[in-house]
């Protein structure tokens, strides 16, 4: 199964990939992910990629493109979830490339839609475990122990581009380089449209409702 999770920041793009990818045995592959961890082992392109972040801009094509290609040549044969790729459309249409060299397709394009100002509340409450890599939120989903990661007993913090004044930037930028893929995919009949103001697990229910769909269709 190859999907790629799209919607604004906030969303809950993930949560809901982070479950996903377990329940359908596929590997995750986040973007942001990717950048945090190079940053945290020292990496060059994680120093410069984190300055970037830190403003709510994006990282340029020419380096997401590039690492995006590398992540999934390593997952050769299996498929995957792309979370927070593509953000742009040089990223799509390059993305696109790389499936048709290789003779794959897309299964779908899960656009997990939530209102603005829902977006704001959600992100300056969320909380990252520093070790793992788990998110927690402390309303919706808070941890059992403040400040300490229930799965590893990690540090939990808040990042950076969570703060308020960045977050409406993320989302001026969504707006302008991201929203035009809904039509570009939707044109394709890819688009898979789930309600994301709901609570974490009625989403979820729904995701997996409309993937075990398309699954049943195609076999
Ligand atoms: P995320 O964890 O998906 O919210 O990503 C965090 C940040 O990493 C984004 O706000 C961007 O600055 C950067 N980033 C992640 N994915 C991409 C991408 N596909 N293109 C450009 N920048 C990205």
């Amino acid at each position: 199964m190859k999907l790629i999770l799209l919607g604004p920041p906030g969303a809950g793009k993930g949560t809901q990939a982070a479950e996903l990818a377990s329940h359908y045995g596929i590997p995750h592959v986040s973007t942001g992910d990717l950048f945090r961890a190079a940053y945290k082992s020292g990496d060059e392109l994680g120093l410069k990629a984190h300055e970037v972040i830190q403003r709510g801009e994006l990282v340029p094509d020419s380096i997401v493109i590039g690492l995006v290609e590398r992540k999934l040549d390593s997952l050769k044969g299996s498929g995957w979830l792309l979370d927070g790729f593509p953000r742009t459309m040089d990223q799509a249409t390059a993305l696109d490339s790389l499936l048709e060299r290789r003779g794959q397709g897309l299964d779908a394009v899960l656009l997990i839609e939530v209102e603005g100002e829902e977006i704001v509340a959600r992100l300056k409450d969320r909380r990252i475990c520093r070790d793992c890599g788990a998110t927690y939120h402390l309303r919706f989903k808070p941890p059992s122990i403040q400040g300490q990661c229930d799965m590893c007993g990690g540090e939990l913090y808040q990042r950076d581009d969570d703060r308020p004044a960045t977050i409406r930037r993320r989302l001026a930028v969504y707006v302008a380089e991201t929203h035009p893929l809904i039509e570009y995919y939707e044109r394709k009949g890819q688009l898979v449209r789930v309600d994301g103001n709901k609570g974490i697990d009625e989403v979820m229910a729904e995701v997996k409702e409309s993937l075990d769909r398309l699954i049943a269709e195609r076999s």
